[in-house]
């Protein structure tokens, strides 16, 4: 266990988009800096960060002189070239860690991860081939959704599977990716447990967050879900059980199905997550200064909730609606500084407070 990090030290951060950015806000709230790391120019978090270095994720002297320049790294998107993290930690620590990551990255690790410390996943199997595919298919059953092991982000990477003959179409369009196959949940709703953890293994959680989703993308999340105490206090707890068995530091995203036997986990995400973001005008301490807290070894807050809030995500042209959303008190408005209002893509969030 090191000491907490002093104020005027400087996080270093894999990836420039908005999480970055409003990772970078929060450590400069508590007097800390950020470097941030982005191969693409003119990145959102570039906007508020002390520093940025652009380069790629192969450029091994400009990873190296990052590396040097910071006191710790974190990241705020999974898929990060294992030879970066490799020149980075002979130099720096990473928060969260390499296993983490590593679990949370491909699918099929994942799941067996979970499946292996008890929690409940959708019935899974390893897909290499047409053969193995059928073969998964006649023990799991379809309805049934295929999926990329890795790089599968707001539902790309995942072809749904109903029928039995539908397998070789399914198949084509992964290309040839290493796969798994996910038995369909029926599920009564959609919940996440932003969780956190420091390196004095001490634990707090937010409120489990309801979310709806269009077209693959996280469209709402509102708190408080609506599900009974008791499952929101196992879904609490379940997250915990997750970030002690990964020896976990920093700020994580479990995603979960509500049904009627239960709960069944979804993912992990080893970072911040957008269905986190009610915290910010939810909370005394958000998820954002949570991370930042956590990394940085400092107590975390008890991610106690002060209000009911739904937040929406503001995706493509929903930036019309900025000009209304801004003369509505009871909204706190979130944009990330993108030049350009393209579908599909992530602009800003809404924080709605509902009560
Ligand atoms: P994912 O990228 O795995 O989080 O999947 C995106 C969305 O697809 C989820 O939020 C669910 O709405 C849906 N989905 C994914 N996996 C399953 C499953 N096994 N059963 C039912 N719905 C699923």
């Amino acid at each position: 266990m090191t000491d907490p990090l002093k104020t005027g030290s400087t996080i270093g951060i894999l990836g420039g988009g908005q999480l970055g950015r409003m990772l970078s806000v929060a450590a400069a709230r508590l007097g800390l800096r950020t470097h941030i790391f982005e191969p693409g120019a003119q990145p959102p978090a570039g906007d508020v960060a002390h520093r940025i270095t652009t380069a790629s994720y192969e450029d091994t002297d400009a990873l190296e002189a990052f590396a040097r320049s910071v006191d710790l790294v974190t990241y705020e998107f999974e898929n990060i070239p294992t030879t970066a993290l490799d020149t980075i930690e002979a130099i720096t620590p990473i928060h969260p860690n390499r296993r983490a990551l590593g679990t949370s990255q491909d699918r099929l690790t994942e799941k067996t991860f979970l499946e292996g410390i008890g929690l409940t996943v959708a019935p899974f199997a390893d897909i290499t081939d047409a053969a193995s595919l059928h073969d998964a298919l006649a023990g799991i059953g379809a309805p049934a959704i295929l999926k990329t092991r890795r790089f599968g982000y707001d539902g790309k990477g995942q072809v749904r599977i109903m029928a039995a003959q539908d397998a070789d179409t399914a198949l084509a369009e992964l290309a040839g990716a290493p796969a798994v196959l996910e038995g369909f949940i029926d599920f009564t709703c959609e919940i996440s447990v932003i969780a956190a953890r420091n390196p004095q293994g001490e634990v707090a959680c937010f409120d489990p967050g309801e979310n709806v989703h269009r077209d693959g993308i996280l469209h709402t999340t509102t708190v408080p879900a609506s599900i009974p105490a008791s499952l929101r206090t196992d879904a609490v707890l379940l997250a915990g059980r997750v970030l002690n068995a990964l020896d976990y530091v920093g700020v994580m995203g479990v995603e979960l199905f509500v049904t009627p036997g239960g709960l069944v986990v979804n993912e992990i995400a080893p970072r911040v997550h957008n269905s986190g973001h009610w915290t910010q005008n939810g909370c005394t301490v958000d998820q954002f200064e949570q991370h930042i807290r956590a990394i940085s070894g400092w107590p975390l807050g008890d991610g106690r909730r002060h209000a009911d809030v739904t937040m929406e995500n503001l995706i493509g042209d929903d930036m019309d609606r900025v000009p209304a959303l801004a003369a509505d008190p009871s909204c706190a408005l979130h944009l990330y500084g993108k030049a350009d209002a393209k579908p599909g893509r992530k602009m800003g969030h809404v924080n709605r407070i509902t009560s």
